[in-house]
């Protein structure tokens, strides 16, 4: 297998690609292909309430929380969420930290007004807002973060009290990383493919009373108050991406559920941001050091003709999806849940060769 350090679709759990593997054709017993199969079935409509309830376990059987699977990706949430939530004379308050923010930000705008909350824009988004500078207005509908921001490479360590405003999180490349209080949420959404599973679904996870009303002025697919009231099951679901969450969530549970990731995924973060931190400048984290993200670790050379040759070099060890965003450049090594430690580790040891070679 690669060193697979794509920033998304990422690397899968091997164990669940094979257990998929064995599953694939006859699912269970049935003769078909879980994939096959009417999604109003008992057998895959098992599969669809397992993952839910799966998820809602691993984050503590929050009360009052509902689990949806959406499509379009968190690009799709982008729009959904100021549709539903941004009613006349209302704001949408964003915190900008980077260029995910910033997208979700603007395409809120096409539905409605907005506010920047707090930015880090001055500082090129290297850095999580200080959360105590973060100004929200008395008629904001919510407040947006975007708890790990993929391209630049930042995360923040703790969110903001928001007090009655509901606060709404774009957890794509973070959610299921380290344990967190899904209570101090309202509204949480994930594109699957990076910790969750494969493309092809989204996750919202969020307050009941926010799911049970939806402007009907809006189309029935993008009222959040359709997903809920059908659990899901409104339209044909994204069925094999449901499937492969549930095997992704097992799997977090087998390894010690978010406790058990978190204290592996602080290793692995730590054995590259050493490495960055100990060779006496040749590579530089760009990334504020109390904002740097666990997940996504941005970095440079001392040159963009050494940045070239580190991917040459990396891809011909089989290394793979090291080179940065092609709107930041540098590099960066996505080490998402299912990155495995050995993984992370033979990275650090190639960086500290390229170094000897090249520094
Ligand atoms: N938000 C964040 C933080 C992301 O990293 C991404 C994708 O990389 C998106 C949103 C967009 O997700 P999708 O491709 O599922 O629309």
């Amino acid at each position: 297998r690669a060193y697979n350090f794509n920033a998304g679709p990422a690397a899968l759990p091997l164990e669940v690609l094979e257990r998929a593997q064995a599953e694939f054709v006859d699912f269970r017993g049935t003769g078909m292909s879980i994939m096959e199969m009417s999604h109003r079935g008992k057998v895959y409509e098992e599969v669809h309430n397992e993952a839910q309830s799966r998820l809602l376990s691993l984050l503590g059987n929050p009360s009052g929380y509902k689990v949806l699977f959406l499509q379009g990706g968190a690009s799709t949430q982008f729009a959904m969420v100021p549709m539903n939530f941004l009613t006349a004379g209302k704001t949408g308050s964003y915190v900008l930290t980077g260029s995910w923010a910033s997208k979700a930000e603007k395409e809120a705008r096409l539905i409605g007004e907005t506010h920047i909350a707090a930015s880090s824009e001055n500082n090129k988004f290297m850095s999580i807002p200080d959360l105590r500078s973060i100004e929200i207005p008395d008629n904001a509908a919510y407040l947006h973060v975007t708890s790990n921001e993929t391209i630049e490479g930042s995360q923040y360590q703790q969110y903001p009290d928001t007090g009655s405003v509901p606060l709404i999180a774009d957890m794509s490349s973070d959610i299921l990383c380290r344990e967190f209080d899904v209570n101090q949420f309202d509204f949480i959404y994930a594109g699957a493919q990076k910790n969750l599973g494969p493309s092809g679904v989204t996750v919202v996870i969020a307050r009941e009373e926010l799911l049970a009303e939806s402007p009907k002025h809006i189309p029935t697919m993008l009222r959040f108050s359709t997903h809920a009231a059908n659990n899901s099951l409104y339209n044909t679901p994204p069925s094999f991406s449901v499937y492969m969450v549930n095997e992704v969530l097992k799997w977090i549970e087998e390894q010690g559920s978010l406790a058990g990731v978190e204290k592996i995924n602080r290793e692995k973060a730590g054995l590259i941001y050493d490495t960055i931190d100990s060779s006496e400048g040749f590579y530089r984290g760009p990334v504020e050091a109390g904002s740097r993200s666990i997940m996504n670790i941005t970095f440079r050379l001392p040159s963009e003709e050494l940045e070239k040759q580190f991917i040459k070099e990396s891809e011909q060890e089989g290394f793979v999806g090291l080179k940065g965003h092609r709107s930041v450049g540098g590099l960066r090594a996505s080490i998402y849940n299912a990155v495995p430690y050995e993984n992370v580790k033979a990275l650090a040891d190639f960086m500290n060769h390229f170094q000897k070679n090249h520094g």
